[in-house]
């Protein structure tokens, strides 16, 4: 058997981490290294690698992420448009994945750049 993803670790709760929201099929919580005053990290509770694996199968999970993201956002008080905050999926190499977990990216509390760099 492989071995677990650290996201899979702090899913089980081997490494402590708050968990911000949780449901059937997803959980976040923030990142380690935040990127912005608000980041979160949102994973399905099942091992996805990554976004371009998911299987038809995934599609209420990853339904799931954007919908949770809407509530952790709403949550956090960076869903009004006044505020806002950007989800990022990387995958891969040049996209800059480092997690082989599927994760989604909440960012907020800052102006974000357009185009990323
Ligand atoms: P990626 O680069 O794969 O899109 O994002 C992986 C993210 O996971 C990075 O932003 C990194 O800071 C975060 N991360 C890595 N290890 C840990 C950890 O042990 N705990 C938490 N909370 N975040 C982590």
């Amino acid at each position: 058997m492989n071995e677990k993803t650290v996201f899979q670790k702090i899913l089980s709760r081997e490494i402590p981490a708050p968990i911000l929201y949780e449901d059937d099929l997803v959980a976040a919580f923030h990142d380690i290294n935040p990127q912005a005053p608000t980041h979160v990290l949102i994973v399905p509770k099942k091992l996805i690698p990554r976004v371009g694996e998911a299987e038809p199968e995934d599609q209420a999970t990853l339904g799931a992420l954007l919908l949770a993201a809407g509530k952790i956002a709403d949550q956090l008080g960076v869903k009004d448009r006044s505020k806002g905050f950007r989800l990022v999926i990387n995958h891969g190499r040049d996209a800059g994945e480092t997690v082989p977990h599927l994760h989604v990216h909440l960012l907020a509390g800052r102006s974000l750049d357009w185009p990323p760099g």
